[in-house]
C-alpha cells in the first residue's frame, strides 16, 4: 500500500513536554524522551509509551517488517502468557532463574510471562509437521517480553517489559540454517541503517539460549553495557567478555588493522540454535533420506524499544530529538506563529499542510493556542526533521524552512511549497 500522507493538529496531539527531566533519568537519550513527552515511566523498567513516542516505534516495526517479509519469513503472534509444562519440556523452567517473571492462575498452576518465545514457536511447529518438504520455515512476531532484570537502567534500553521482535527458523540441514543466518544479517543491517544507526557486527557466546554460533548487532555508545573488541580496519568484532584482545594489539584478522575497545549497545542478535529445543521439546521431521531427525533451529532478536532509545542517544543533542528521516514521527512541522482567525499565517499554515499531505508527507500542524516561545520551545524539543515556520512575513507571503539537523534556513513564498512534489524535493533538499 502507498502511503498517503497525513495532517496531525497538533492542538489534539497529546505530547506533555517538560522542562526539567525526570531525576531518575541518567542517559541522555532518557532525559530527552522523558522531556519530549515520548515515554513516562510507571515503575523501574516499565514504562508507557505517549503518542509521539508510540509513532516511532510502530515506525521501527513497520521497517522491521519490510525487511522480513521481503526475505521470506511470516508474521504471527504468540503468547505473552505460557504455561510451566512447555518450560519444564525445554528444562528452562528451572535454568532461567529469577529473571523469570512467575505467576500462577486461579487453580494454581503455574505460568510465566515470556522472557522469549522459542517453547511456544517449537510447539507451534512440531504439532503441524512431520516432514522436510514443510520446510524451510521462518516466523517472526512483535511483542512484549518480560524479564525481571536486575539492573533496569537507562529508560528503554534495559526494561522489564520491552518490545522485542523475534524470529525463529526451522531447516532440514545445517547448509539450509547458514543460508538463512546470512539473509537475516543483511536484513538486520538494513533495518538498523533505515533506523538510522551504524552497527558492527561481533561474535558472541550463547548465553541462556545456547547454541552453536552467535552475532550480535552493537552500536557504539558511551552508555552501552557491553565492551566490545573490534579492528580499525577490518570488520573483526567480538564481545569483550571473551575476547583476549587488548587496546592496540594487532588485528587476528587482517593484515596491518588495530584493535580498539569501546562500549556498546546491542540491538540485536542472531543464534544458531542447532537442535537444543527440538531435541529436547521432540520437534522432528522425515528428511530426505527416510529418517526421523531433530529439526534445525535459529533465532533471531531485535530490541525494538532499545533500537528507539538507542537511536535517539545517538542523533539527539542536550536540548532536543534528532531524527533519522526514515523514524521520525512526522516529516514536516508546519508552525503559524499566530492562529488567530483575522490573521492569514493561519490560512497560509492549513493550505500548506494539505498541499504537503497530497504530496505523501506526515505533517504535524502546530495549531495550538499558544505563543511563540513555547511553539519554538515544543518544536525543538521534538526535533521534526523539517519545519515551516509561518511568522511575521506571512501577509506576503513569505514563509521560513529550516532543517535544524543540517542548519539549513531559508525564506520561499508558499506558493513555492504547492508546486509538482520534485520542485518541493528541491527545496527540502539537504545538500
Ligand atoms: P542483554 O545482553 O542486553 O541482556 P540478551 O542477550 O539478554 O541482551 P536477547 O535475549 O537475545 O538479549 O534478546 C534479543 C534483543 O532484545 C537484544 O538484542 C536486545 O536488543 C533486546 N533486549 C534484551 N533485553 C532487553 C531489555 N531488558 N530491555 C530492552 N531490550 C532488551
Ligand atoms: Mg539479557
Amino acid at each position: 500500500m502507498k502511503h498517503m500522507g497525513s495532517i496531525t493538529e497538533q492542538k489534539y496531539l497529546f505530547v506533555p513536554t517538560l522542562k526539567e527531566a525526570p531525576k531518575s533519568a541518567e542517559a541522555k537519550s532518557h532525559k530527552l524522551m522523558s522531556r519530549a513527552g515520548l515515554i513516562k515511566q510507571v515503575a523501574a523498567g516499565i514504562y508507557s509509551y505517549l503518542p509521539l513516542g508510540y509513532k516511532v516505534i510502530k515506525k521501527i516495526e513497520n521497517i522491521v517488517r519490510e525487511e522480513l517479509d521481503k526475505i521470506g519469513c511470516s508474521e504471527l503472534l504468540l503468547p505473552a502468557l505460557q504455561p510451566r509444562d512447555l518450560w519444564e519440556e525445554s528444562g528452562r523452567w528451572d535454568k532461567y532463574g529469577p529473571e523469570l517473571m512467575r505467576l500462577k492462575d486461579r487453580k494454581d498452576r503455574d505460568f510465566c510471562l515470556g522472557p522469549t518465545h522459542e517453547e511456544i514457536i517449537t510447539q507451534v511447529v512440531r504439532d503441524y509437521l512431520n516432514s522436510y518438504k514443510k520446510l524451510p520455515l521462518a516466523l517472526y512476531q512483535i511483542q512484549t517480553k518480560f524479564r525481571d532484570e536486575m539492573r533496569p537502567r537507562f529508560g528503554l534500553m534495559r526494561g522489564r517489559e520491552f518490545i522485542m521482535k523475534d524470529a525463529y527458523t526451522f531447516t532440514e540441514n545445517q547448509f539450509e540454517l547458514d543460508e538463512w543466518y546470512q539473509k537475516f544479517t543483511k536484513a538486520y543491517k538494513r533495518i538498523f541503517d533505515r533506523c538510522g544507526l551504524e552497527t558492527k557486527i561481533v561474535s558472541s557466546d550463547t548465553g541462556q539460549i545456547g547454541g552453536d554460533e552467535a552475532d550480535e548487532f552493537m552500536v557504539m555508545s558511551e552508555v552501552g553495557e557491553d565492551t566490545i573488541t573490534y579492528c580499525d580496519s577490518c570488520d573483526f568484532g567480538a564481545n569483550q567478555e571473551f575476547s583476549e584482545l587488548h587496546e592496540g594489539d594487532d588485528c587476528p584478522k587482517c593484515n596491518g588493522g588495530v584493535i580498539r575497545i569501546a562500549k556498546g549497545i546491542e540491538v540485536g542478535n542472531i543464534f544458531k540454535l542447532g537442535t537444543k529445543y527440538s531435541e529436547s521439546m521432540n520437534a522432528k521431521i522425515i528428511n530426505k533420506q527416510g529418517k526421523q531427525v531433530p529439526i534445525i533451529m535459529g533465532c533471531y532478536g531485535i530490541g525494538i524499544s532499545r533500537t528507539l532509545m538507542a537511536s535517539v542517544e545517538q542523533h539527539a543533542t542536550e536540548n532536543g530529538l534528532v531524527w533519522p528521516k526514515d523514524i521520525a514521527p512526522y516529516d514536516i512541522h508546519v508552525i503559524p506563529m499566530n492562529i488567530k482567525e483575522d490573521s492569514p499565517q493561519m490560512e497560509i499554515a492549513g493550505i500548506l499542510s494539505k498541499a504537503l499531505k497530497g504530496k505523501r508527507y506526515d505533517v504535524l500542524l502546530d495549531n495550538r493556542n499558544e505563543r511563540p516561545g513555547p511553539k519554538q520551545f515544543d518544536a525543538d524539543l521534538i526535533g521534526i526533521p523539517w519545519r515551516i515556520i509561518v511568522g511575521r512575513r506571512a501577509p506576503e507571503g513569505i514563509v521560513e524552512i529550516r532543517n535544524m539537523q543540517k542548519d539549513i534556513v531559508k525564506e520561499v513564498h508558499f506558493s513555492k511549497l504547492l508546486l509538482k512534489k520534485e520542485n518541493i524535493r528541491e527545496i527540502f533538499a539537504t545538500k
